[in-house]
């Protein structure tokens, strides 16, 4: 199902858009704190169908305790195996190249010691100036656990003066210039702050032609824009699953490796017992034979409780029609929300996210000017519209098609005209 091709002609309001919407029924699967909830970019809604997946996994734990591992198409050993085929879906990848484990920057890191390898001619690793804070220090206490320092060997890649979002030249530019002294390009897929994608195709591209390694940090990305990672060669990739993918608070994030490197055994790898082949892993034997899959950088045992929740999430998603289906109905609102605010706010509201569409996932940043930023997010946070503050002076709003209807917007619009 689509919108009607009328939809974008003329200017609909939000009552006709979200009675066009074939998605607008999704809202029901998913319990939303009383008011308009606009932080799926934070932390993604509840979605009613988790309390029976998690429910089911208490039942089996009672009913047949430790034969649970073992037991039935939900086997706890297993059971990772039942997320592949979606995550894969949602981020372009084959299913021997993406599993769910572990949170987001732990997997950055047991990622970076495989993909960054310094040596003494080729140490760099180059990032975004305004890195979310995680993968800046991430990166850092690699650099210096490899034995190098961060003062000549981070490179960070800032926007231009008075201006907000990267432009891709700059980021290519600045790979070619530190070229073959680069080990490393690591970027967000979306920036966290600003909203923009990032040419992910095209930096992955410069970066393999200077003999660097390219990975990306999704956390803003994944369950929001069309990902393509295989087909983009991206070396590596990491997300969590509590923003977009609505996994629920500390859910279990998840890793991307290019199949190129996935039987790999020259790569430099942390190794625990569930990366090792479970035709062997109760044999107890002590020789590490991997799973020929990035499932080979498994550590522990699954966290199965997480699990469910995140699937219950994934099976919406799949009803929804996937990743292709959502995006569609998120550039209409996106369109909508820019025509709301050009024609509420003229320029009193700085919009500061990119206004390309391909340059742009679901998430607005406004910024509010002359200091009165806190104000106005806690007035709106009275009216139990719900968006988020990162300082030092942008809203961040992010009408998540699963979920959201053009009705949110439209309030989110009035509301925050009546404070302004
Ligand atoms: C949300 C987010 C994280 C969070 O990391 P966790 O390990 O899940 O706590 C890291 N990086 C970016 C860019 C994020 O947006």
């Amino acid at each position: 199902m689509s919108f009607p091709s009328l939809v974008g002609a003329v200017e609909l309001d939000a009552a006709e858009l979200d009675a066009a919407d074939p998605l607008a029924n999704l809202r029901h699967e998913f319990d939303l704190p009383k008011g308009v909830y606009l932080i799926g970019n934070s932390l993604g809604a509840l979605p009613r169908a988790a309390r029976d997946y998690v429910g089911e996994e208490f039942d089996r734990w009672a009913t047949l305790g430790g034969e649970g591992h073992f037991s039935g198409q939900f086997a706890w050993e297993t059971y990772h195996e039942l997320l592949t085929q979606q995550l894969a879906d949602l981020t372009g990848a084959q299913v021997d190249e993406v599993v769910a484990m572990n949170s987001l920057t732990v997997n950055l890191h047991l990622l970076l010691v495989s993909f960054y390898r310094p040596t003494t001619e080729r140490h760099k690793v180059l990032i975004e100036d305004h890195a979310f804070p995680s993968d800046h220090f991430a990166v850092e206490s690699q650099i210096r656990q490899r034995g190098f320092d961060p003062e000549t060997s981070l490179v960070k890649v800032a926007s231009r003066p008075g201006e907000e979002t990267l432009r891709t030249e700059d980021l290519l530019a600045a790979i070619i210039e530190h070229g073959e002294q680069l080990a490393l390009v690591l970027l967000p897929g979306v920036q966290y702050y600003t909203g923009q994608v990032l040419p992910m195709a095209e930096v992955t591209a410069t970066g393999h032609r200077v003999g660097a390694y390219v990975g990306f940090d999704l956390a803003h990305a994944v369950g929001n824009i069309e990902l393509n990672l295989h087909d983009w060669c991206v070396d590596f990739a990491v997300w969590c699953s509590y923003k977009y993918l609505n996994g629920g608070p500390g859910g279990v994030g998840g890793a991307f490796v290019h199949c190129d490197f996935v039987e790999n055994r020259d790569l430099s790898k942390f190794l625990g017992w569930w990366g090792a082949d479970p035709a062997t892993r109760f044999q107890m034997a002590t020789q590490f034979e991997p799973i020929p899959t990035v499932e080979s950088w498994q550590l522990s045992n699954a966290p199965i409780l997480p699990m469910a929740a995140l699937r219950a999430s994934l099976d919406v998603i799949d009803r929804a029609g996937g990743m292709g289906a959502l995006r569609e109905k998120s550039e209409r609102q996106i369109e909508f929300f820019d025509r709301r605010l050009a024609e509420t706010f003229h320029d009193r509201i700085e919009n500061i996210t990119p206004k390309a569409i391909g340059q742009r996932g679901c998430q607005q940043a406004l910024r509010i000017v002359d200091g009165v930023g806190p104000q106005v997010f806690e007035a709106l946070r009275e009216e139990r519209v719900f968006c988020d503050w990162r300082e030092p002076d942008v809203i961040r709003v992010a009408p998540v098609p699963l979920y959201n209807s053009f009705a949110d917007i439209d309030r989110f619009v009035d509301v925050l005209d009546e404070i302004m």
